[in-house]
């Protein structure tokens, strides 16, 4: 993953910053609790393909 690409794409639903899960290859919003997938490297940006994020998981 670019970490450039982390500085300029936001959450699309709270328009805050992102997080990456090397573990998992999602990007984390720990304000909505969603996790954003990637297809072919390209980080999935829509509120419809999030998932959300179980309250045991923690990305502190
Ligand atoms: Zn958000």
């Amino acid at each position: 993953m670019d970490h450039r690409l982390l500085e300029i794409i936001a959450c699309p639903v709270c328009n805050g910053k992102l997080y990456y899960s090397q573990d998992k290859q999602e990007l984390i919003c720990k304000v909505d609790n969603l996790a954003f997938p990637f297809k072919e490297n390209i980080p999935v940006l829509l509120e419809t393909e999030a998932r959300t994020l179980d309250p045991e998981e923690s990305f502190s």
